[in-house]
């Protein structure tokens, strides 16, 4: 016999970063933040190790993190979310992802995926059995061919997985797009996977609207959050996900048997982090958008084709003409051995044929770690 997990390589971002480790590498690579977030909400974390209880909590999440993530649902998008029925917590975006894909996924049922693609979208739709249907979006704008995501909705469409905003591309999808996939999916009685994790890291003065706030999307979209992302904690792998009680009790059937519950220390600060006021979230957002600038303007100067970033941590640039070649798998692996310098190539967000001419750089870096990898860059190109 053999295992069955065969196809699936490993995941891009563990290799990136075994890579810059091997080379003492400015890991600019796996998107992960170089400050750990906010020491408050770290020390509630650690208050509530010291005090417990240390034993397993609800398994749907503790009520008050739960408590806060309805209101927080209420607060920036005008949701009515009922706590009780409608919030789960998982570890990470990642489980709520796999708890989502497992419960409401069967073999056959077709899913829409928008590519370039997060890496665990296609594994995790195939493994339950579902056959991915990728739709492309493509730069410099990334926007959505609406006669595209007409044809792919079918008889067989189960779901559509959408990632807004959108890692690798840091594109924010429009109104427009956004209004008409919520039409396709009540059109074809759809529902709507909705990875929203960079949801608090929209630039520029742009304000996230969630699929769900839309037209007929409440009782058919799974709203999924990440506290790695709005609190800069990406190794605490706390996610929760908001949708109808309908979708939330076979999604907890599957939350049961895959981690059954999350730290309960963790979730405890996560609720304190989410009641933050306005200023958090707001220094975050000019925090990460003056980092933006910082790195796109020096990968400009290098003369890299740094496309558009209206979100997430993400900067992709285009390396035609560099002179590093015109292979991003190649270049990023140059990179990474001569340079000192780790990048994530952008075909690895593929299914299928990819661009090869795009790699990711991540900005959540200190300044002073953003100008070394840029001045290693330069001594090197
Ligand atoms: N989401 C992160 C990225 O895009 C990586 C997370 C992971 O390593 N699994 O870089």
């Amino acid at each position: 016999t053999n295992p069955v997990f065969t196809g699936v390589e490993t995941t891009v971002f563990e290799t990136m970063s075994r890579l810059a480790m091997a080379h003492k590498a400015v890991n600019l690579g796996q998107g992960f933040p170089d400050v750990d977030g906010p020491l408050d909400i770290r020390k509630a974390a650690a208050k509530a190790l010291i005090d417990g209880s240390n034993q397993y909590p609800p398994m749907l999440g503790l009520p008050e993190l739960r408590q806060a993530v309805a209101e927080a649902n209420s607060r920036f998008y005008g949701l009515d979310i009922d706590w009780r029925t409608q919030v789960i917590i998982t570890s990470g975006a990642t489980e709520a992802l796999t708890d989502c894909i497992m419960s409401l996924v069967e073999p056959g049922d077709e899913v829409i995926l928008i590519e370039p693609l997060y890496d665990c979208y296609l594994p995790l739709v195939k493994r339950a059995g579902g056959i991915p249907v990728r739709l492309r979006v493509t730069p410099p704008s990334w926007s959505l061919d609406l006669e595209a995501l007409d044809a792919a909705f079918t008889a067989k469409t189960k779901a559509i997985l959408i990632n807004n905003p959108m890692n690798p591309t840091a594109k924010v999808f429009s109104e427009a797009e956004l209004a008409a996939i919520a039409q396709l999916c009540v059109k074809h009685d759809v529902y709507a996977i909705c990875d929203e994790v960079y949801e608090h890291l929209v630039f520029d003065g742009a304000a996230h609207r969630p699929l769900m706030s839309f037209e007929g999307m409440a009782e058919r979209s799974l709203r999924i959050g990440s506290a790695g992302k709005t609190f800069s904690l990406t190794g605490w792998k706390v996610g929760y996900i908001t949708g109808a009680p309908d979708l939330i009790d076979p999604i907890a059937k599957a939350h049961q048997y895959v981690t059954f519950t999350t730290p309960p220390h963790l979730q405890k600060a996560v609720a304190f982090g989410l009641a933050k006021g306005d200023a958090y979230y707001d220094d975050l957002v000019g925090d990460l958008s003056s980092k933006r600038d910082r790195m796109a303007e020096a990968l400009t100067k290098l003369g890299f084709g740094v496309l558009n970033c209206d979100a997430t941590y993400f900067l992709t640039c285009d390396i035609t003409g560099l002179g590093i070649g015109d292979n991003d798998v190649d270049a990023c692996r140059r990179m990474v051995e001569e340079a000192g310098v780790a990048a994530v190539p952008v075909s690895a967000f593929y299914g299928g044929e990819a661009p090869t001419n795009f790699i990711r750089f991540c900005f959540c870096k200190q300044d002073h770690v953003i100008d070394e990898a840029m001045s290693r860059l330069e001594g090197w190109m």
